[in-house]
């Protein structure tokens, strides 16, 4: 657990006047699953899509293995491929089907030849259960399958850290248990994991450890035990008596 991957430092992100992120501090070790929780407009995924870039921090650093990607020269589109993301709406292309949805960053950004990709994707698609539906379109899935697939297409780039903002909030409610399985099964396997959520239940019972945002900062941090049960901060109390 002391193998540390990302080490995020005084991390701040302001859209115009607007002071989203406002110092940031975070680790994430090798094998941990960390989940992020707080009100909506918090800044959970402004804090995920600065992590992969998807934004550019205002100021701050990110460590990955111990080098500041946000130094000038460091190899950007490198340091994306060792991150995986999975999105509240999937982003499948809707003109694949399901086996070249996964295979086709595996080709193109990875450099694989097709036959390697196929294999992978074919192995992680087993992983989610979605083996059956390789030919088929995302419009024949529900969205729950979306959702397991576009986990297989994360898995298949080999992420050192796979990142999920709210991956059940778009779902229907009999939906959402099928991708908790999945991702817990996922956290089970020692992925690396960093997960905004608004499921209490499941984020308690998979992390190794909690963050709890509020207003651009990290209100309170800590075990499962400690936030969810003995949480110190009187914001933190307040918002769980909305959920528990
Ligand atoms: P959360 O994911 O916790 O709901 P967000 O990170 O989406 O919160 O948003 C935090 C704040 O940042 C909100 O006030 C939102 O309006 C603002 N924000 C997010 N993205 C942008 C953007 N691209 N441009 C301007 N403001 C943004
Ligand atoms: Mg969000």
């Amino acid at each position: 657990m002391s193998d540390v991957i990302l080490d995020i430092k005084n991390l701040k992100k302001s859209f115009g006047h607007n002071e989203v992120l406002k110092d940031i501090h975070m680790t994430v070790a090798s094998g941990e699953v960390i989940s992020i929780i707080g009100s909506s407009g918090s800044g959970k995924s402004t804090l995920l899509r600065s992590i992969n870039l998807l934004e550019t921090p205002t100021s701050g650093e990110i460590l990955y293995k111990g080098e500041n990607v946000l130094e000038k020269g460091y190899d950007l589109n490198k340091y994306r491929t060792h991150l995986g993301m999975v999105f509240q709406s999937f982003n499948l292309f809707n003109n694949l089907n399901v086996i070249d949805n996964v295979i086709v960053a595996q080709t193109t950004v990875l450099k694989r030849d097709r036959d390697e990709a196929k294999k992978i994707a074919l192995d992680n698609l087993t992983a989610v259960g979605m083996e059956r539906f390789a030919s088929a379109k995302p419009a024949q899935l529900s969205g729950g399958q979306k959702q397991r697939v576009a986990i297989a297409r994360a898995l298949s780039m080999n992420p050192d850290v796979l990142l999920f903002d709210e991956p059940t909030s778009a779902l229907d409610p009999e939906m959402v248990g099928e991708v908790l399985k999945t991702m817990k099964e996922l956290a089970g396997s020692g992925l690396t994991m960093v997960i905004v959520t608004h499921e209490m239940a499941f984020a308690r019972e998979v992390s190794d450890r909690v963050i709890f945002m509020d207003k651009g900062v990290v209100a309170e941090s800590g075990t499962p035990e400690e936030i969810f049960v003995t949480p110190k901060e009187e914001r933190t109390k307040e918002f769980l008596t909305r959920f528990l």
